[in-house]
């Protein structure tokens, strides 16, 4: 096990990548925080992680809220007294052309993927400073982040930036935090199939088939010709998570089924 007692703490872990995650550190011995927006998502998600023999607990919270992510850090830290991993996966996609696309929905989106991996980071670093060490994963995306041409982000102006800025984000937190042992790396998902990717097409007035039709896009379109899995993102952050990755800082892996060097 390559996690064993190491304590973790996944943002939007109720479902999706962030889901997998915390079911795969689970795995390797990791005792796991379990943070998403809705109690009932994260009950499941903590109760499939008990079933496996390992220990989960549930932290109800909205990462863009600072004192909610302070007072979360809090239960994590009274309950095992430590935290070693952060996994800054909580995210939003909703697409809106830019020429319609309001302030509020511009800084919903910038609340939720930028400043809620800042207050994350943030809540748990005093922690990892006093440890003189820790690992932090932050979700990227090849939007924003890799990508150019037309997959870029249709209608995701607002999503590409906050990406681009997770990137740079962990790359100067990585050079600030290397003197205290904390490594910080990103990951850039291609197209992974989850809920989060089916909302997004439904709410594009996508038929019923929509994700069988983007699954065979993604054949047209990505070298390994099909769409990516939770649980092979989730995979790239346990090895960034795991001693696997002790001298790797500062970086990002791209995970695209070879879509970006086309
Ligand atoms: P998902 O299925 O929608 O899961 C994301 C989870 O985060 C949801 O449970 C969501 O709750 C939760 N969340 C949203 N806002 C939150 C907040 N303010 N505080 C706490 N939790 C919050 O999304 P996903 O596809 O797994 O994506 C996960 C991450 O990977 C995101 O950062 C996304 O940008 C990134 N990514 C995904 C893809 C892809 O193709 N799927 C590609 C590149 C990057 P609700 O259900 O209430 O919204």
């Amino acid at each position: 096990m390559r996690l064993k007692d190491r304590v973790v703490v996944v943002t939007g872990a109720g479902r999706g990548i962030g889901k997998a995650t915390a079911l795969e550190l689970a795995r390797e011995g990791a005792k796991v925080a379990v943070n998403d927006l809705f109690q009932e998502m994260i009950d499941e998600v903590v109760a499939e992680i008990k079933a496996q023999g390992q220990q989960a607990i549930a932290i109800k919270a909205d990462v863009s809220q600072s004192e909610e992510v302070e007072q979360a850090a809090k239960l994590v830290l009274d309950r095992w007294g430590r935290v070693d991993i952060l996994a800054n996966v909580a995210g939003i996609y909703p697409p809106v052309p830019l020429v319609e696309m309001k302030e509020e929905q511009w800084d919903r989106v910038f609340a939720v993927n930028l400043k809620g991996t800042f207050n994350w980071t943030k809540a748990v670093l005093p922690t990892m400073i006093a440890q003189k060490g820790g690992s932090i994963v932050n979700i990227a995306s090849v939007a924003g982040a890799v990508i150019a041409g037309p997959w870029v982000a249709p209608d995701l102006c607002h999503y590409a930036a906050t990406k681009a800025g997770v990137l740079g984000f962990t790359r100067a937190a990585a050079m600030e935090l290397a003197q205290h042992g904390i490594r910080v790396n990103a990951i850039a998902p291609g197209g992974i199939e989850t809920e989060g990717t089916q909302a997004m097409a439904q709410s594009m007035g996508a038929p019923e088939e929509m994700m069988a039709e983007m699954g065979k896009a993604f054949e047209g379109v990505v070298p390994l010709k099909r769409f990516g899995r939770p649980i092979e993102i989730a995979k790239t952050v346990l090895f960034l998570a795991s001693d696997d990755s002790s001298y790797i800082t500062g970086q990002l892996i791209v995970v695209d089924g070879g879509f970006s060097v086309q």
